[in-house]
């Protein structure tokens, strides 16, 4: 089990150097020419030519070794509930291993997996609270777990929303999870959780497990959450008359997760590539679940979307990156100067049939991660859980 993180060490001057691919996660401009990465305290300052940027006085120097460079991946659905322990699966070490998948940030859709979670207003409020702030002190491995996210009930009033975004809670749990399930309640209950900043998502399709129920796409649009999660069923999927209604219907983003229908994903991708709306695809795996716990969730969706999506491997690794970040305002998923230092650096897995990283993806082989950083500071070295990456980067001086 991780042991708890720092935020950041102090002051700290990363250099990333000999980068062989960078992946800039912006799907207007995936690919980017430079290979080298200087963050300072954090943020990243310049991104170029080794020539051209200011490396003076790191106080860290990656040699990348010609590999792949991807900002962090970000899992936009998960159920965490205590530290790294989910009660779903009895697991312990869940967020450590999705770390070794590449994932340097989640966002809860609602700590739903709580035994005895409360349903009264009071309740609801005190867990988002308390899950916001548990979540904010510990960080597993490093990762940022964005938790707090109440799932809407019958009786909250506008100034329940006031109240707990005031105590710093920003983000709202799939709503259909609680009492609320009809479209005028939750529209009224999301929008005064958007006028009091957070951001939302709605459980999309048939129950997930026993006790939850359906949502079709007439509530989903009428909900009109900043998300459309798990448009692809979680795991049940809607009809795609209903998921293609969604798609045209709203401009939201799209969420596709690892624990849902992989064909009403597919399904889901062709319809926003028709659309010419691929910036609207966000990835997830909405674990701990009913399937079990996916550490390589999101690089399993990158690649299914690629392989069997026919998407370019490096628009699929946008999804899980800056597709999300801006949907989700989050201030980390692109590499660009002022967001945050999170990076995955990976490889092409060993024998795979692929040429290099990007067709490897596209084969539908998984990459082998070779490090990871959060907030500028080395996480983890060569994942134990990916395949084993061709070449690896090293830590050259420290
Ligand atoms: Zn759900």
């Amino acid at each position: 089990m991780a042991h708890d993180e720092p935020k950041a060490a102090g002051p700290s001057k990363l250099v990333i150097r000999n980068i062989g691919l960078l992946l800039s996660g912006a799907l207007e401009n995936p690919i980017l020419d430079a290979d080298t990465i200087v963050a300072e305290n954090g943020r990243i300052t310049a991104i170029g030519r080794a020539k051209d940027v200011d490396s003076e006085g790191a106080t860290t120097i990656v040699d990348a070794n010609g590999t792949t460079v991807t900002p962090g991946l970000i899992d936009s659905h998960v159920h965490p509930v205590a530290g790294e322990f989910t009660p779903r699966q009895n697991q312990i070490g869940w967020i450590d291993s999705f770390l070794h998948g590449g994932v340097t940030t989640m966002i809860s859709a609602g700590e739903v997996h709580m035994p005895g979670r409360p349903k009264d207003v009071i309740g609801v409020k005190a867990m988002a609270i308390f899950a916001q702030r548990a979540f904010d002190n510990l960080r597993p491995g490093g990762v940022k777990v964005h938790a707090g996210a109440p799932v809407i009930e019958q009786g909250m009033v506008e100034e329940d929303f006031k109240e707990m975004a005031s105590a710093g809670v920003r983000w709202l749990g799939e709503v259909g999870l609680g009492s609320v399930k009809d479209g005028p309640t939750a529209r009224k209950m999301v929008a005064w959780a958007r006028k009091y900043g957070m951001n939302s998502t709605i459980h999309t399709g048939g129950p997930s497990i026993p006790g939850s129920g359906l949502i079709d796409a007439e509530v989903v649009l009428e909900a009109d959450t900043d998300v459309v999660g798990h448009i692809n069923g979680g795991h049940t999927a809607l009809p795609d008359g209903q998921i293609r209604c969604i798609c045209e219907g709203c401009k939201r983003g799209l969420e596709l997760v690892h624990n849902g229908n992989e064909r009403a994903a597919i399904y889901t991708l062709r319809l926003a590539r028709e659309m010419k709306e691929l910036n609207r695809l966000i990835l997830g795996t909405d674990a701990p679940a009913g399937s079990g716990v996916q550490p390589l969730g999101i690089l399993r969706m990158i690649s299914l979307l690629s392989s069997l999506g026919d998407v370019p491997a490096e628009q699929a690794f946008c999804f899980a990156t800056g597709n999300t970040a801006r949907m989700r305002a989050l201030d980390c998923g692109i590499v660009e100067v002022g967001r945050a230092a999170d990076f995955v650096i990976m490889d092409k897995a060993q024998h795979s049939a692929g040429k290099n990283l990007l067709d490897s993806v596209q084969l539908g082989d998984l990459p082998g991660v070779g490090m990871t950083i959060i907030d500028g500071i080395v996480r983890t070295q060569r994942s134990r859980n990916t395949p084993p990456a061709t070449k690896i980067p090293e830590i050259v001086a420290h």
